[in-house]
């Protein structure tokens, strides 16, 4: 007999683990499928560092995650941004808006291990690991038909809903027949531990450059998580160049408002791309996360963004008598639609903004992107995107849901 649940998510990752969670909270049944096997965290939970949004923090306690992290987190207590060649620049400061943190810190292999252990106290979720999708079957009226492989082979299960959280080469979205449109920004960010003479202080920097972002964020652990980007064709060189040299170029490229760089851990890179799924609905399935939206790590909203999709999703199956519904998708649909187009446009506008693509755009960059006129609007938007309450704001990320 076919296996058959309320909801099917393939992909445990960042979007799916979270996703799993919050449906259990409401008695749903649920499975799930992750290629990673059981006792390894699948390989996106490695050491880039996240910033989680006030909203997402407020989710994530709700949740019971963020009681399961084992290293602290870091609070984001002010922001700081600046571009080389600008004398303008803008500060902010959470006390300004009466908290104490715009958001926290938390290294994704740590994020991983709180979700792992968080899943495991499920009573409900069934888990499917190591197993792949490779592909939908024919369903009936009330259920999607999904192929499944594991290490005995390849079986069905049967969906009333079926959610792609399976990341940016989503095969669910390309099963479905849902076209993506690409944008490759020709860069690559180098991530790495990095300690310097002096402790954060809560202050995350971003700092602009006309070959790409750098940005510093206050770990919870006396180390600061860097991210600089460097323009595609530069890559290979600067991931050959010994801890001297690569210390030399990010204390030129960020400057010296965090003290000296002293040392830094192993450099991990990621080619950056936007992909955007034209649509994020079809009969019976819908995408979240990376499968919906792959956007540029420079604004921090990628997984804030899909946090956000996977918590409507549950709160909207929780009411329902069929998670499936094509009412149920609409409404999925109609109520992501403002955050997620603004998201996208923040993180793409900030991109554009600061990378070397765009050389069109330097003379409006050196005009002052920081000049005193612009600088409430620019202060908005990031306010807005660090503490993403953005849209129709699901009931758990409120600030009485934790
Ligand atoms: C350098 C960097 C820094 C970032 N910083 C931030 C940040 O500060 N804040 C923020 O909000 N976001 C950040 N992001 C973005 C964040 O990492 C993503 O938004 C997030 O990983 C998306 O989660 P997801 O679950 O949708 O996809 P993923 O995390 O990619 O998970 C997909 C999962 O699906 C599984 N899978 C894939 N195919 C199959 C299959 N066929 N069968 C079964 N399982 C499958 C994979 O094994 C994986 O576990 C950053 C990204 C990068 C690259």
């Amino acid at each position: 007999m076919t296996e058959r649940h309320d909801v099917l998510i393939v992909g445990g990752g960042l979007v799916g683990a979270s996703l799993a969670i919050a449906l259990d909270r409401c008695g749903v049944d649920v499975g799930m499928v992750e290629a990673a096997p059981a006792g390894a965290l699948p390989s996106v939970f490695d050491q880039r560092n996240l910033s989680f949004a006030a909203a997402t923090v407020n989710a994530l306690t709700a949740l019971g995650v963020m009681q399961k992290l084992r290293a602290p987190s870091g609070p984001i207590r002010r922001i700081h941004v600046s571009r080389e060649g600008d004398f303008g620049q803008v500060k902010l400061d959470a006390a300004d808006y009466g908290r104490e943190w715009f958001g926290q810190v938390v290294v994704a292999r740590d994020f991983g291990e709180a979700l792992e252990a968080r899943l495991g106290e499920l009573s409900k979720l069934t888990r499917y690991r190591p197993a792949r999708f490779v592909g939908l079957a024919a369903g009936t009226g009330d259920a999607r038909g999904v192929r499944i492989a594991d290490a005995s082979g390849e079986r069905e299960i049967a969906a009333r809903l079926l959610v792609a959280a399976d990341g940016t080469r989503s095969g669910v979205r390309e099963a479905l027949g849902i076209a993506a449109d690409e944008h490759d920004y020709r860069q690559t960010l180098f991530v790495a531990r990095v300690r310097g003479e002096r402790a954060p202080d809560g202050t995350a920097y971003e700092r602009f450059g006309d070959h790409g972002p750098t940005a510093l964020l206050p770990r919870g652990d006396r180390h600061y998580g860097l991210v600089h980007g460097v323009a595609r064709d530069d890559a290979g060189a600067v991931a050959e160049l010994g801890e001297a040299a690569w210390l030399e170029r990010i204390q030129q490229a960020f400057g010296w408002r965090a003290g000296r760089f002293v040392a830094s851990g192993e450099r991990s890179a990621y080619p950056i791309i936007r992909v955007v799924a034209t649509r994020t609905i079809a009969e019976r399935a819908v995408l979240l996360g990376n499968a919906a939206q792959t956007i540029h790590p420079i604004g921090a909203q990628g997984f804030n963004l899909g946090l956000r999709d996977a918590l409507t999703l549950a709160e909207l199956v929780a009411e329902a008598a069929d998670p499936g519904s094509a009412e149920l998708l609409e409404r999925y649909a109609q109520r992501r639609r403002e955050d997620r187009a603004r998201t996208l446009k923040f993180s793409d506008g900030l991109a554009r903004l600061t990378s070397n693509d765009a050389p069109l755009l330097r003379p409006l960059r050196s005009s002052g992107l920081f000049a005193a006129s612009h600088v409430p609007a620019v202060q908005s938007m990031l306010v807005g995107g660090a503490m993403g309450f953005r849209g129709d704001v699901p009931a758990l990320c409120r600030e009485d849901a934790a």
